[in-house]
């Protein structure tokens, strides 16, 4: 039986195809034991009229071989072409994407020396659950989803990655401070799995000072492990000041399934002139070596692309006078890498991977809650903006012991003694409550004579509480 492992390749377009070709050519060079197996993707498919950019055979193969190693794809202009990026992330259920930023001082020019961050973003949940919703003419909304096993498993990924790579602490960003439920339970799952490593320092960031330190001191932080859109936005700035976008790899990690990339695009304008770096590429393909249990060849690999750039054979993007020697393509490029596999650097920092440990681990079962309905908020749409005849409305609804107990716009509140200099639009929200706790029946109720009283409903979000603890927060001045 074959001992090579089967990865599905695809080369994508614009600058791909070169930088595909350079990257299997030096890993297969270093001994890689891998089998590949090529899709198509990208223009040309999306140009065939399949709006997802990707055939259904190919998620045939993805779904076998489970790892899916892509160059960058060009997505057409105009609309309809759905990004095949966040497509394969859900449909393979990726969710964690992982980030190294090294700096590759002096070699690649950077203002940081001595930055070697990982960033670990959850990849599924945040703003990113796609939900959104215009909730009158004027407003619109998208929600933010965290959940407790989704930031369980991002948490344990972060961890994990930190002891199997000899990283010895790990930052969490959030801003709990204003986002009190939903950047709190992922701060709260950070402690809880956190304890769980003794042996791995932990803390925790806001977010706008902990990015303004990270862009400042990025030698200060190892593994920062984050929620969606913050780790969207961060981990390109700190592949930008490691020295470059273009040669960044990222890992995107399922419980099942991986894709491994470069995080730069197609470069369209680079294409078919045996120009481009494929470093990004090639580092990608070091970290699915990792994933793949095969340590040995991703630090033969990576070790050769230090040696090289150590040589001054830099592309073009990163050639400078002075600290380069050679100006090279993307071809000669990868016969200098292969040329040096076995070497390892002499000033950069020789890297070193071991395998991933073996754990089995049973989750502890959490205790039931016990959940109590307390009232409703009914999202509204009142185009007039009068607050005071909104709220005379409403109070005619009033019944069952549920009484008005405020309304807010953006949530802030307006009623009962609003604001003047308060802007309001013309989607409200009226919380109702019962002091002695409601029914589901008695909140139908009272939508229906809230509905009596002309009031548009637009949406309700019920007021619950777990054990006794708020489901909810209080709006601004409430
Ligand atoms: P880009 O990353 O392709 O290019 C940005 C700049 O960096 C360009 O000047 C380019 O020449 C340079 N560059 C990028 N990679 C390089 C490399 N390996 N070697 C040398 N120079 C390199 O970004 P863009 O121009 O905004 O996007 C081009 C296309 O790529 C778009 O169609 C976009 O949708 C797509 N894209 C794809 C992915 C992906 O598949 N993961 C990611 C980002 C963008």
């Amino acid at each position: 039986m074959s001992n090579l492992v089967p990865v599905t390749v695809a080369y994508g377009d614009g600058i791909g195809p070169e930088i595909m070709e350079a990257s299997l050519h030096i890993i297969k060079e270093a001994g890689a034991r891998i089998q590949t197996e090529v899709i198509e993707i990208g223009e040309k498919v999306y140009l065939r009229g399949n709006t997802a950019g990707i055939e259904p055979s190919a998620w045939e193969s993805l779904r076998r071989t489970k790892v899916f190693y892509k160059a960058p794809i060009t997505t057409p202009q105009g609309g309809g072409f759905k990004s095949l990026n966040v497509t394969t992330r859900k449909m393979l259920g990726l969710y964690a994407n992982v980030r190294p930023c090294v700096s590759y001082h002096p070699f690649v020019k950077t203002k940081h020396p001595n930055m070697n961050l990982v960033i670990v973003r959850e990849n599924e949940e945040d703003c990113y659950a796609g939900m959104e919703y215009q909730l009158s003419d004027t407003v619109m909304e998208c929600l933010k989803i965290i959940t407790r096993p989704g930031s369980e498993r991002i948490m344990r990924y972060a961890f994990e990655y930190a002891l199997q790579h000899n990283r010895k602490k790990v930052t969490c960003f959030m801003k709990d401070n204003i986002m009190k439920m939903t950047d709190g339970l992922f701060h709260k799952i950070f402690d809880e799995i956190g304890a769980e490593y003794p042996t791995i320092e932990k803390e925790h960031w806001i977010v706008d000072i902990g990015a303004a330190k990270m862009a400042d001191t990025p030698e200060a932080f190892d593994v920062i492990v984050m929620p969606n859109l913050y780790g969207d936005i961060l981990s390109d700035v700190a592949a930008q000041i490691a020295g470059s976008v273009g040669l960044a790899g990222s890992a995107n990690i399922g419980s099942q399934c991986a894709m491994f990339e470069a995080i730069h695009g197609s470069a369209p304008r680079r294409a078919n002139q045996n120009l481009a770096n494929p470093t990004g590429l090639l580092l990608g393909g070091v970290l699915m070596l990792v994933h793949l249990n095969q340590p040995d060849i991703a630090e033969r690999v990576h070790n050769a692309w230090m040696c090289t750039m150590e040589d001054g054979i830099h592309t073009y993007d990163i050639y400078k006078e002075g600290t380069s020697k050679q100006k090279v393509g993307t071809k000669e490029f990868a016969q200098a890498v292969v040329a040096r596999l076995g070497k390892t650097p002499h000033t950069l920092k020789a890297a070193h991977y071991s395998a991933a440990p073996q754990r089995t681990r049973q989750e502890a079962k959490r205790p039931a809650v016990k959940v109590a309905l307390e009232g409703v908020d009914v999202y509204v749409a009142w185009p007039s903006l009068d607050t005071d005849k909104l709220a005379a409305a409403a109070r005619k609804a009033i019944g069952d012991g549920l009484e008005l107990i405020m309304i807010d716009n953006r949530g802030v509140k307006v009623w009962p003694e609003g604001m003047p200099e308060t802007l309001c639009t013309d989607a409200y929200r009226c919380r109702f409550a019962s002091k002695n706790g409601t029914s589901s029946k008695q909140v139908v109720a009272l939508l229906n004579r809230v509905l009596d009283q002309g009031i548009e409903i637009v949406k309700t979000e019920n007021l619950r509480t777990f054990d006794g603890q708020p489901g909810y927060t209080l709006a601004q001045g409430q």
